[in-house]
């Protein structure tokens, strides 16, 4: 479904990404996890293409979002490329909803603006997401009305309304108290308990050794570790990782 093949971000000298790859299953729930500044955010911003690639190769669901051919970094034209970008969907650290917009019109604009679908069909799905993520009584309402975990699970629905093909959530709940913390994550399990194919960054290690299949370990741009959620959290033989997780006991 996701493939990340040596990917490397420079920023002016410094290199955010330092060949990066990975390959995400369709139904596949990964984690992501690791310190603050590892490069985790902009492998997910590269995905989305809200960042360029220095180098490498990024295939999302069989269309090639970029590659890199003797040396040169080629991306498709602006169509295909927005075209590819809407197989993923993006959910953030804040939110970012609409705030002139109610939670469904927040949800339908995408399906109507860029996908040009009609508006019974944009509202009967956004209806059906709302139920999703529970917040059916909340349509009318704007993201000011609403709790910051209610935001964050229409920010959900709005990601899920372009029907992506994987899901990208970078520290979905970072932002928010325990409680409400509780009530998103218990939303993005039911999306993995749906085979919804998902690449979640997270510093919740509870979160991610629950939900996720597969778990990756970022330090200074690189994955220095992975496997399955019960090897590594079980049977974790790294010393570095096992300094990093205990930080969160
Ligand atoms: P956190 O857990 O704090 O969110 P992260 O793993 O998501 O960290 P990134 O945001 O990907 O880390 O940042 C990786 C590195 O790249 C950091 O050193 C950061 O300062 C740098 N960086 C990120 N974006 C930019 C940018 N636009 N310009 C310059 N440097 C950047
Ligand atoms: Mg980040």
């Amino acid at each position: 479904m996701l493939t990340v093949e040596n990917v490397t971000k420079r920023f002016g000298g410094f290199e955010a990404l330092k060949g990066v790859s990975l390959t995400v299953e369709r139904g596949e729930a990964v984690a992501i996890i690791g310190s603050s500044g590892s490069g985790k955010s902009t492998l997910l911003r590269c995905i989305n293409d809200l960042e360029r690639v220095s180098s490498g190769r990024i295939v999302i669901d069989g269309d090639t979002l970029v590659e890199t051919v003797d040396g040169a970094v080629k991306y498709p034209p602006e169509k295909e490329l927005r075209r590819i970008c809407m197989k993923t969907g993006m959910v953030f650290q804040q939110f970012n909803l609409f705030p002139h917009l109610t939670c469904l019109e927040n949800i339908t604009i995408a399906p109507l603006q860029i996908l040009k679908q009609n508006r019974a069909d944009a509202i009967a799905n956004a209806d059906r997401l709302l139920r999703l993520v529970g917040l059916e009584n909340k349509a009318d309402s704007y993201p000011a009305m609403l709790s910051g975990g209610q935001q964050q699970r229409v920010a959900i629905a709005r990601a899920l309304a372009i029907d992506p093909q994987i899901m990208l959530f970078d520290e979905p709940t970072s932002a928010l108290d325990p409680e409400l913390t509780a009530e998103v994550t218990s939303v993005i399990a039911k999306l993995a308990q749906q085979d919804i194919t998902m690449l979640i960054v997270t510093h919740e290690m509870e979160f991610a050794r629950t939900v996720a299949d597969r778990i990756l370990f970022f330090e200074d741009g690189e994955i220095i570790a992975g496997g399955s959620a019960a090897e590594f959290f079980e049977s974790q033989q790294n010393d570095r990782i096992k300094r990093f997780l205990s930080g969160f006991q």
